[in-house]
């Protein structure tokens, strides 16, 4: 192909000619063998959040799909930023290969939704394209109308934790509370480092009355 001449594929990680995840690099992804508790990060069963660790608005349980480190990082990155548009499902399949037998009957998935200017700018939301990939594998819809994101935050990066979780306090809204009542969510994100922003985006849901609220993450530092 044309394309392939004019842009070669490179590793997204070591940068190394041919595909797009080099074998040396793919061989550094850590796919999960056991889940941890959003709470408190300790391993659980099937992914539910401890007893004693629930909450009422908090989270039900926790699905990652792989660690967080160099190559799961770099080929998130260049999701983001839209450097492999072509080539994100090629590399889904390598870090998130199936879905768990455990995992509870979702009614719904959420991508976690980025600000309407941002997505202009950026054309696209990475947390919905890894959501489409799910809804292919496992037929579970994807709602994008109800959460939705209302203000521009100060970049996360520039703030200290509490800074943080105050900055992104109000910034999730449940617009449609029918599309969520009763429902078994599974609210969707690339890349969880904290967890601070699936803790609110699960507090608003919840108090819209849904169900039962799980974050699903591509990728998980942990
Ligand atoms: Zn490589
Ligand atoms: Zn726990």
């Amino acid at each position: 192909m044309i394309l392939d001449y004019l842009f070669p594929k490179r590793c997204v990680s070591c940068k190394k000619l041919g595909k797009y995840l080099c074998e040396k690099c793919q061989t550094y992804i850590r796919h999960f063998n056991f889940t941890v508790c959003p709470i408190c990060d300790r391993p659980t069963y099937d992914g539910k959040t401890h007893p004693v660790c629930q909450s009422p608005f908090g989270l039900d349980g926790f699905l990652a799909f792989v660690q967080y480190e160099d190559s799961s990082a770099s080929f998130s990155k260049a999701v983001k930023y839209g450097r492999i548009r072509e080539a994100t499902t090629e590399g889904y399949r390598i870090l998130a290969p199936s879905w768990p037998a455990f995992a509870p009957k979702f009614d719904l998935f959420l991508p976690i939704p980025l600000h309407p200017k941002k997505l202009a700018l950026r054309g696209f939301n990475q947390a919905e394209l890894f959501a489409k990939y799910l809804n292919i594998q496992t037929k579970i819809p994807i709602n994008t109308r109800t959460l939705i994101k209302i203000r521009e935050t100060t970049p996360q990066a520039s703030l200290r934790l509490k800074e943080r979780k105050h900055n992104m306090e109000q910034g999730y809204v449940c617009l449609y509370k029918k599309d969520v009542q009763n429902k078994i969510i599974g609210l969707v994100d690339d890349v969880a480092t904290t967890r601070t922003t699936l803790s609110l985006a699960c507090q608003v849901l919840k108090k819209a009355h849904a169900k039962a609220v799980w974050g699903i993450v591509l990728a998980h530092k942990f």
